[in-house]
């Protein structure tokens, strides 16, 4: 984006809105995740008025072409077009709806300040897959977080040892180390999933779907306490939308 040979005080831009909170009497603040301008707040002004046409299309897991204003304190979004209305095909399915909010939580702590460009494909290709509903939400979830957390630069590994490479399977993971331990690097306090359940983490971490998809709900439940452990290490916080998924 030549923003800057231009000194223009404007850009256009493809965005996912991952929240929405009130400001004022009928504005809001809108936080976008961009694939080249990272994380963005910016003012939809009036938009909770009735007569606001923006106010529906700035709804959170829309994916809108923005144009933002770029003003000293404080951005502007000036118009908002609809690309895909991801937003309307999950209000209609509990389950995705829940594991669609935890995602843009997630996204939103992990793009706080850094470069966004693989954050903003994976959320998007999870959202879609969500919207699409051919696959199990709750491991469309999980496979989002595995590779959310890699992109983040804390890449899991459930088939080589993650502390020396030792090839696998291996029987334990950990949970601060990211996964797979060989007997001779496991630390105390490792767990020992079922072999199924490391095999299902290393398939939603490759993305490999009919591998994930023959899971059995066991495995499903541990390599879901897995995630969710791993990814409350790493950011240090609970992920309060996660509480609300319904595991199948
Ligand atoms: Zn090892």
């Amino acid at each position: 984006m030549p923003r800057s040979t231009f000194a223009s005080t404007s850009y256009r831009t493809p965005a996912i809105v991952l929240r929405t909170y009130k400001l004022g009497e009928a504005d809001r603040i809108i936080v976008f995740l961009t694939p080249s301008h990272g994380q963005v707040r910016a003012v939809a002004k009036g938009v909770r008025r009735t007569s606001s046409k923006l106010g529906a299309t700035l709804e959170p897991f829309m994916l809108v072409d923005a144009q933002i204003s770029t003003g000293r304190s404080l951005h502007i979004v000036t118009q908002a077009q609809l690309r895909t209305p991801y937003g309307q095909a999950l209000v209609a399915d509990y389950r995705a709806y829940t594991c669609a909010h935890a995602m843009v939580e997630v996204a939103e702590h992990l793009t706080e300040d850094e470069d966004t460009a693989a954050q903003y494909r994976l959320l998007h290709g999870a959202l879609a897959a969500l919207a699409r509903g051919t696959k199990d939400p709750s491991l469309v979830l999980d496979s989002y977080l595995l590779r959310a957390l890699a992109a983040a630069g804390w890449p899991p590994s459930f088939a080589a040892c993650v502390r020396c490479g030792a090839p696998g399977p291996h029987r334990a993971v950990n949970v601060p180390l990211g996964g797979s331990v060989c007997p001779e690097c496991r630390p105390a306090g490792s767990a020992s999933p079922a072999p199924a359940t490391v095999d299902l983490l290393d398939a939603l971490l490759r993305g490999d779907w009919s591998r994930a998809e023959a899971a059995e709900p066991q495995a499903r439940a541990q390599a879901a306490a897995f995630v969710g452990n791993y990814l409350q290490w790493h950011l240090e916080r609970a992920v309060k939308s996660l509480k609300h998924v319904e595991r199948a």
